[in-house]
C-alpha cells in the first residue's frame, strides 16, 4: 500500500514531508510535481526527511509527496555490460536522448527491454530447482555468457514450464515455477540489500593486476579489498584504469564517484576505445561503468556505491571474478556528510557522520570469494579497489582510516614520488598486504619455492637503501664503503627496472608473473656479480662507468624468455668491459 504525504521544507538534497499513512526506511518516494526520485532516510512519527536523487531547485513546500512502497531497486539482466549508468541505475545513453542536462523525474530501467537476447534453456520441466539455480543462458557480447538465475530468495521448487530456444527481451518469461513464479530474463533487487551466497571462501588466489609492486610485493587477493589513496595528481585515477584494463577479473565495475564531469568524459572515451587485452574484443563488454560526477545530485552519488556493489554480486552469482573499482570513496563520503549536515546530525571527526565507519563497513563486507547459489562446485567473488583523495593527501583523516581498517591491503600513493615522476607512485615503505601469508602457497606453486627469495631479497635492498639514506645525512656519501655506495646505486636500479612501471607505454604497462619473477632473478644475478668484483677491490667508481641504467632497462621490453638470453648477454659484457678488464 502506497501513502501520501505533502512537502513541508526544502534544503539542499533534503526535502521534509508530513506523511499520512505508513512508510517505511529507504522506502522511494516520488517527490514534488516532477516525481523526482529520493529515499527515505529518517521518520519521526509522521514526519519524514526524504533525501533526493535529483535537482531539488523549485521543490515548494505543498507539493505531493507519493511512497510507492518499494526500496531503491535495480534491474538486473542482461545487457548491463557495457553500458554507461547514473548512480541510481539510469542508462546516461537514453537520458543523453532526451536532453543534454537529464530531465528532473526521467525514469528508466538500467537495461533495454527492446533488445533480443538469444536464450538458450538449460533445464527441463520437472526438475528441481531453488534460489540461484541456472535455468538458461544468452550471450552477452561476443564472448561471455550471461547466466538467467532464479531469484535468489526462492526455496525449493519444481520447473513447471521452460521456454525453448529462441528470441527474448529482458521483461518476456522463460520459464514458470511449480509455486507460479514467472521467471524473466531480467529480475529486480535491492541496492543497499547484500545478494545472498551458498558459503564464503578464504583467500587462496590473487587478483592479478599486471602490476609489478603489486603483484610482486603487496598483492591482493580475489575477493579481498584495497585501498588506494593519494592526494591530487599522484595516479589514483590512472593507477585504477591499469587495473580495469590488466587484471584478470573476468568482470569490471567501474564507479565514478564525484569526480569532475571531464574527467569522468576522459575515462568513458578512453575506456570506449579500448580493446581488451585478453579478449579480442573492446574492453567494454566486459564492464559497467557509474558515473556520478561532482556535479551530479549528490543524493545519487551516495547510492552509486551501493548500485554498483549489486549489479557486482550478481555477476558473482553466476560464478564470475568482478573487481569493483570506486574513484573516490572520498567524495562518496563527503555526500554523506553533507546529507548528514542537512539533517543536523551530531558530527563527528571533521564533520563526517559518527556512522562513516560502519557504512563504510557494511559496504566492504560485501566483497568475498564465495560458493554461489548456483552450484556447489562453482565460485565466483567481488574484490574492491578503492581510490580515496584525503585533503592535503593526509592519511590520517577519517575516510582514510576508516577505509585501512576494513581493506587488507593499502597502496598508498607518495606525493613525492609522482613529483619525481616515479610511477606508480606507490609508497614502497608505507604500504602493506595482509593477504600475504594466504596467498603464499598459490605463488610457490605457480613460480617455484624460489619466489620466496627473491620477493625477500627486493624487500631486503629496498630496506638496506632506506636505512643507508639515514646514514648519508650523517657521514655523506664517500663515508660509505664501497659496497655500500653499490648498494644504494643498485637499489635505484632496482626501483627503476623494476618499480616503476610506465601506464602508457605498450610493451610494460602490463608484466605476467614470469616476467616479474625473472626481473627480479636479473637483479639478483647482477648484484652477485658486483658485489664478489667489489669484495675482490674493485673500487665502485670503476663499475659506476658501466652503462647500467640503459642496459637494464633495455632488458624490460622483452618477453621472460627473451629475457634471458638478452640478461646472459649483459653478464658476459659486464664481465668483459668495465669490471673486467679492471680485475685484469
Ligand atoms: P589523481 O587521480 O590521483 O589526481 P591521476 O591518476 O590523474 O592522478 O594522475 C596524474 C598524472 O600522473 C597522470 O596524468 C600521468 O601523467 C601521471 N601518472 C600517474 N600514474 C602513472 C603511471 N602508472 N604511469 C605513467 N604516468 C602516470
Amino acid at each position: 500500500m502506497s501513502s501520501k504525504g505533502i512537502i513541508t521544507g526544502v534544503s539542499g538534497p533534503v526535502i521534509q514531508a508530513c506523511v499520512y499513512g505508513k512508510v517505511r526506511m529507504y522506502e522511494v518516494p516520488l517527490v514534488g510535481n516532477s516525481r523526482l526520485l529520493g529515499e527515505v532516510i529518517r521518520i519521526q512519527g509522521d514526519v519524514v526527511d526524504i533525501q533526493v536523487y535529483e535537482n531539488t531547485d523549485g521543490l515548494r513546500a505543498g507539493e505531493p509527496v507519493v511512497f510507492t512502497g518499494e526500496l531503491l531497486s535495480v534491474k538486473l539482466g542482461p545487457g548491463l555490460l557495457g553500458t554507461v549508468l547514473d548512480g541510481i541505475g539510469r542508462p546516461l545513453e537514453e537520458i543523453a536522448g532526451q536532453n543534454i542536462y537529464i530531465p528532473r523525474g526521467f525514469q528508466s530501467e538500467s537495461i533495454p527491454n527492446d533488445r533480443e537476447w538469444d536464450f538458450v534453456p538449460l533445464v527441463k520441466p520437472g526438475e528441481n530447482v531453488h534460489g540461484g539455480t541456472v535455468i538458461g543462458e544468452v550471450m552477452e557480447g561476443s564472448y561471455l555468457k550471461h547466466m538467467v538465475m532464479i531469484p535468489p530468495e526462492k526455496g525449493s521448487l519444481v520447473v513447471d514450464h521452460v521456454s525453448g530456444e529462441g528470441a527474448y527481451r529482458a521483461e518476456d518469461i522463460v520459464a514458470i515455477l511449480s509455486d507460479g513464479t514467472e521467471i524473466r530474463l531480467s529480475q529486480k533487487w535491492e541496492v543497499r540489500k547484500s545478494r545472498p551466497y551458498y558459503k564464503r571462501l578464504h583467500f587462496d588466489t590473487p587478483l592479478m593486476t599486471g602490476q609489478r609492486i603489486l603483484d610482486t610485493l603487496f598483492p591482493l587477493a580475489l575477493g579481498g579489498a584495497a585501498v588506494l589513496p593519494g592526494g591530487f595528481g599522484t595516479g589514483k585515477t590512472v593507477t585504477q584504469q591499469s587495473l580495469a584494463k590488466y587484471c584478470n577479473a573476468d568482470i569490471i565495475v567501474y564507479i565514478g564517484c564525484g569526480e569532475r564531469g571531464n574527467e569522468m568524459t576522459e575515462v568513458l572515451e578512453e575506456f570506449s576505445q579500448l580493446m581488451d587485452p585478453s579478449h579480442d574484443a573492446p574492453l567494454l563488454e566486459r564492464m559497467v561503468l557509474i558515473a556520478n560526477t561532482s556535479n551530479m545530485p549528490v543524493a545519487a552519488r551516495e547510492a552509486s556505491i551501493y548500485l554498483g556493489m549489486t549489479i557486482a554480486e550478481y555477476y558473482r552469482d553466476m560464478g564470475y571474478d568482478v573487481a569493483m573499482m570506486a574513484d573516490s570513496t572520498s567524495r562518496w563520503a563527503e555526500a554523506l556528510r553533507e546529507i548528514a549536515g542537512r539533517l543536523e546530525e551530531m558530527p563527528g571527526e571533521e564533520g563526517y557522520p559518527a556512522y562513516l565507519g560502519s557504512r563504510l563497513a557494511q559496504y566492504y563486507e560485501r566483497a568475498g570469494r564465495v560458493v554461489p547459489l548456483c552450484g556447489e562446485n562453482k565460485e565466483g567473488s567481488v574484490t574492491i579497489i578503492n581510490a580515496v583523495s584525503p585533503p592535503g593527501g593526509d592519511f590520517s583523516e577519517p575516510v582514510t582510516q576508516s577505509s585501512l581498517r576494513l581493506a587488507g591491503a593499502f597502496w598508498g600513493l607518495d606525493k613525492q614520488l609522482a613529483q619525481q615522476r616515479h610511477f606508480p607512485a606507490i609508497n614502497w615503505n608505507s604500504s602493506y598486504t595482509l593477504y600475504s601469508f594466504q596467498l603464499q602457497e598459490y605463488f610457490v606453486k605457480q613460480l617455484g619455492e624460489e619466489w620466496e627469495s627473491l620477493k625477500r631479497f627486493l624487500t631486503v635492498t629496498l630496506d638496506k637503501e632506506k636505512r643507508l639514506k639515514d646514514l648519508v645525512q650523517i657521514v655523506g656519501r664517500d663515508g660509505l664503503s664501497e659496497s655500500d655506495k653499490w648498494v644504494l646505486e643498485f637499489a635505484d636500479l632496482a626501483k627503476i627496472f623494476f618499480l616503476q612501471q610506465n601506464a602508457f607505454s605498450e610493451e610494460d604497462a602490463w608484466c605476467d608473473l614470469e616476467k616479474q619473477k625473472y626481473m627480479i632473478t636479473v637483479l639478483k644475478e647482477l648484484n652477485k656479480m658486483i658485489l664478489e668484483k667489489i669484495e675482490k677491490g674493485v673500487l665502485f667508481e670503476q663499475i659506476h662507468n658501466f652503462p647500467f641504467r640503459k642496459k637494464l632497462l633495455e632488458l624490460r621490453k622483452y618477453s621472460a624468455e627473451e629475457m634471458v638470453v638478452h640478461a646472459e648477454k649483459m653478464y658476459e659484457e659486464i664481465e668483459r668491459t668495465v669490471v673486467g678488464q679492471v680485475v685484469e
